[in-house]
C-alpha cells in the first residue's frame, strides 16, 4: 500500500497552515452573513471598474465542482469507467501549473539531500524549480525515438535508497519533441513505485486535449495514490493569460498541497472566467479540431521544404523540425518577423525549432518564408 507520509519532507507532515479571514468563517446553511468586517478590505469599493475589493474564495469551490462534475460525465460515459469518481477534492489549482511544479518540490523534496528525476528533452520548469529549491537533479535522457529508457529508470528506481529520488515527472504529450509516451512504460515506473511508496509520478499533459484517449490517466487515479497529472487552460482552452494550472491527485496528497500554497493564489477574475470556460467546453473541443487541422496542413507543407530535414511526429499543438542550421533559420524567421522557438541548445534537439500551430494565414506566412529561404 502506498504511504505517502514516507515521502513527504518530516517537518510539513504537522504544519500548522495559514488560516485565511475566509477560511475561519466559512458560509454555511445555517448562518447567511452578508456584513463582512474580517479581512481588512476596502468596503467603499475598488478603484478598478470591476469589483476587485474582496478576497477571492482560497480553495476556489465553485470551478472544481464544475471541473469534477465535467470529469465524472466523461469517465461515466466516454470511457464507461464506474470504478472512480472524482471528487473536488482530487484537484489542486495554482497560478498556472508551473505552481504545482513548484509546490510538489516544496511539499517532497528535501534541499540538498532529495531530487527529482526527469527526461530530458524536457519541459524546462521542472529543472527549474528543482534548481530553485537546491534539489538535485537525475537525468534519464530519452531514446533516439523520444520514448523513455525505461531499463535505466527502474534501475535508478531500485536503488532509491541511496539515490532519494522523490519525484518522477513525466511529460506527456512531450514539451518539445510533441510525441505522447508509451502508456505501458509509464505504467511499468507507476507501479515500481507505488508497491514500494518510493517516488510520486507526475504526469504533465499540458497537451492532453490534443490527444484521442485523454482520460487514460486520470482513471488511474484511485490505483495509483503516487500519481499527480497536471494539466493547464494555457494551451488548447486559450487562456494562457489567466494563469490557471491544474493538478489532480489522490485526496491526502492534494490536502498537503492545499496546505502549503499562498492563500489567495487564484485571483477572483481567473476564477469566474473559468468557470465560464468549462461550460463552454464544446469550444475548446472546437479549437482543438481546428488545431489539428492546421497542424496536418503545417506539417504537409514543411515537409515539401527543401530547408526543412525531418517534422517529427506531435500529438500536440506544435511541431519540432530539424534544419541544418537552426540559428540561421531562427534569425531569417525573425528578421521576417516570425518567432519560433529555438530549441537547438537543448541536448536531444540540436538544430531542431518548435513551432506552434498558428491560424491558416499565420501557417501560410511561415511556410512562403522558409520558401525564400536558401541555407
Ligand atoms: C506550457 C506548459 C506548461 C505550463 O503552463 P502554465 O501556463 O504554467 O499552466 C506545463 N507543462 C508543459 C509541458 C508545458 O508545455
Amino acid at each position: 500500500m502506498f504511504d505517502i507520509q514516507k515521502l513527504i519532507r518530516p517537518h510539513l507532515l504537522h504544519l500548522k497552515p495559514y488560516a485565511s479571514a475566509r477560511d475561519e468563517f466559512k458560509q454555511n446553511a445555517d448562518i447567511k452573513a452578508d456584513v463582512f468586517l474580517d479581512a481588512n478590505e476596502n468596503a467603499m469599493g475598488s478603484v478598478s471598474k470591476y469589483f476587485h475589493n474582496r478576497y477571492p474564495d482560497p480553495l476556489q469551490k465553485d470551478v472544481k465542482i464544475c471541473l469534477s462534475e465535467n470529469f465524472n460525465y466523461i469517465l461515466k460515459n466516454e470511457i464507461k469507467s464506474n470504478e472512480f469518481v472524482f471528487s473536488p477534492n482530487n484537484i489542486f489549482f495554482g497560478n498556472g501549473s508551473d505552481e504545482p511544479i513548484d509546490l510538489l518540490i516544496r511539499l517532497f523534496c528535501e534541499p540538498a539531500k532529495d531530487q527529482i528525476m526527469i527526461c530530458p528533452p524536457t519541459y524546462g520548469m521542472y529543472e527549474v524549480s528543482a534548481n530553485i529549491h537546491n534539489v538535485g537533479i537525475k537525468e534519464i535522457a530519452l531514446n533516439s525515438d523520444f520514448q523513455l529508457n525505461i531499463p535505466e529508470i527502474l534501475k535508478n528506481i531500485d536503488q532509491n535508497t541511496t539515490q532519494n529520488i522523490k519525484i518522477i515527472f513525466l511529460c506527456s504529450p512531450n514539451n518539445p519533441t510533441g510525441n505522447v509516451l508509451k502508456t505501458q512504460d509509464i505504467l511499468d515506473i507507476l507501479q515500481k513505485t507505488n508497491e514500494n511508496s518510493s517516488a510520486i509520478v507526475v504526469v504533465d499533459e499540458a497537451y492532453i486535449d490534443f490527444v484521442d484517449n485523454q482520460c487514460m490517466w486520470l482513471s488511474q487515479l484511485h490505483t495509483y495514490k503516487n500519481l499527480v497529472i497536471l494539466r493547464t487552460f494555457s494551451k488548447a482552452w486559450g487562456l494562457a493569460d489567466i494563469r490557471l494550472g491544474m493538478a489532480f491527485g489522490d485526496e491526502l496528497l492534494i490536502s498537503f498541497l492545499n496546505k502549503i500554497k499562498p492563500p489567495y493564489n487564484i485571483n477572483q477574475h481567473t476564477q469566474e472566467t473559468a468557470l465560464l470556460a468549462l461550460k463552454q467546453w464544446q469550444r475548446k473541443d472546437n479549437f482543438v479540431a481546428e488545431l489539428l487541422e492546421q497542424r496536418i496542413f503545417l506539417e504537409n507543407e514543411l515537409k515539401n521544404l527543401p530547408v526543412i530535414e525531418k517534422v517529427y511526429p506531435s500529438d500536440a499543438n506544435f511541431l519540432l523540425v530539424k534544419v541544418k542550421d537552426a540559428n540561421k533559420a531562427y534569425q531569417f524567421l525573425l528578421k521576417n518577423g516570425i518567432v519560433v522557438r529555438n530549441r537547438t541548445n537543448v541536448k536531444g534537439c540540436e538544430n531542431c525549432l518548435r513551432i506552434t500551430v498558428g491560424t491558416f494565414a499565420e501557417n501560410n506566412e511561415i511556410i512562403s518564408c522558409l520558401q525564400d529561404y536558401a541555407d
